[in-house]
């Protein structure tokens, strides 16, 4: 399933090109507070603009569903993606409106555009036809750098394409050459570490990866659906009801396969409201107004000694409520000991994991660090996704 990339497009020069890119980043009074995703995305943004190409990027950021709120706003990424590039970024606010044709195709002369959120208007979710022909006006080419969004059957991942030729960015291309053959040959052991909070969007991948892993490792949220799915209480702690029975059929499939699913043995407890001193109990003795928020050190060590036999190991999402520092100590266990992993190959995703490393030094330890979260997970899973179909075939 090889695609175009943007080093088949013939000429780029006085071209301009839709550059879907994923700056979905986190943000905090109005500042980036990691930019990886922004740096990730250079090396295309360079290559296109090496070669006299004139960039529209969009993308978007965060979840406004469908209403401009300026809590959402683009402007500190603009800000931060400038800085990096040293150009000036214009960033165009309405850009759904008729208007916003003529404002592109003035500034771009100059500057780098940058789209305000794509969220701000419904029609990027909904996948509205006339958003995305509007869109495909601003520019003769289309890329897609945004492999974080490549999942999702929005209009500038799947829509837009359908009007303009369509290659993948350096980085969309990495990450699937990189994951693809991780997946089709892995070196084994393999180890997959599943955290985080969304249940709904991880456990099917957590089915798939049973097929391919020797040992999956719950943690977080997650963990605790698993955990509930066994009858044990989970107090008052994060667990997806919904999720309980597929829960349960995955265990099922594990001892069928004889794959391992394993599960915290020893948890760190407060209350709903994170007031009462953290607490370390067994997983089968969590209290009723107890909430758990990481993984218990018992745990973490179990799953350090683990990852540090794999060959092969894929994390996705934090162990815990890792924001506080308080129940930061698991995630950081998993993080610590899989850059010490040198002889494996060792991928990592998520949003909030990648948010996780702090020291950008950890980083070179890393064989792929996967700017997408759900959409590394589905193409763990499926091998292909929405917005790679709609590319051009190499
Ligand atoms: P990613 O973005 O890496 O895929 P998710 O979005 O699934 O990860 O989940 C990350 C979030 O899950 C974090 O905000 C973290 O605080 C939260 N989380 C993890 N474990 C727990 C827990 N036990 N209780 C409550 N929240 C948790
Ligand atoms: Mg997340």
């Amino acid at each position: 399933m090889k695609k175009k990339t943007v080093k088949d497009i013939s000429s780029l020069r006085g071209k301009t090109i839709f550059l879907r890119v994923e700056f979905n980043v986190s943000l905090n009074n109005g500042k980036v507070t990691n930019d990886i995703r922004i740096i990730e995305a250079l090396p295309t943004i360079n290559y296109l603009l090496n070669r006299g190409a004139k960039l529209v990027l969009a993308c978007h950021l965060g979840r406004p569903k469908g209403i401009v709120n300026p809590k959402y706003s683009l402007l500190p990424v603009a800000q931060r993606a400038s800085e990096l590039l040293k150009k000036p970024i214009h960033l165009v606010k309405n850009f759904w409106e008729e208007h916003a044709l003529g404002e592109v195709k003035k500034w771009k002369k100059k500057e780098i555009i940058l789209l305000e959120n794509l969220r701000f208007h419904k029609g990027e979710e909904s996948n509205d036809k006339r958003l995305a022909k509007h869109l495909s006006k601003m520019a003769e080419i289309y890329v897609n750098d945004a492999f974080g969004s490549t999942h999702r059957a929005h209009a500038s991942i799947v829509g837009v394409p359908e009007y303009l030729p369509s290659f993948a960015g350096l980085l969309l291309d990495k990450e699937i050459t990189i994951i693809s053959s991780a997946l089709e040959n892995p070196k084994k052991p393999f180890v997959v570490v599943i955290g985080g909070a969304k249940t709904p969007e991880k456990i099917g991948v957590i089915e798939k990866l049973l097929d391919i892993g020797d040992t999956v490792l719950l943690g977080g949220a997650i963990a605790n659906t698993f955990l509930a799915a066994w009858g044990f209480g989970m107090g008052r702690s994060l667990v997806d009801h919904e999720m309980v029975e597929m829960s349960r059929v995955l265990f099922w499939k594990s001892s069928r396969q004889h794959s391992a699913l394993i599960l915290p043995q020893d948890v760190v407890t407060s209350d709903s409201e994170r007031k009462t001193k953290p607490k370390v109990v067994p997983y089968n003795e969590v209290n009723n107004d107890a909430v758990i928020y990481d993984i218990g050190p018992k745990t973490a060590q179990h799953y350090q000694e683990i990852m540090r036999s794999a060959k092969t190991i894929i994390w996705n999402g934090p162990m815990g409520l890792f924001e506080d520092p308080r129940f930061s100590a698991g995630t950081e266990c998993i993080l610590k000991t899989l850059t010490e992993c040198k002889g494996a190959t060792t991928i990592i995703g998520g949003g909030d994991t990648l948010s996780t490393i702090h020291e950008k030094d950890l980083l070179k330890n890393i064989t792929h660090i996967s700017t997408g979260g759900g959409a590394t997970l589905e193409f763990l899973r499926f091998g292909t996704l929405p917005g790679i179909e709609v590319l051009q075939d190499a």
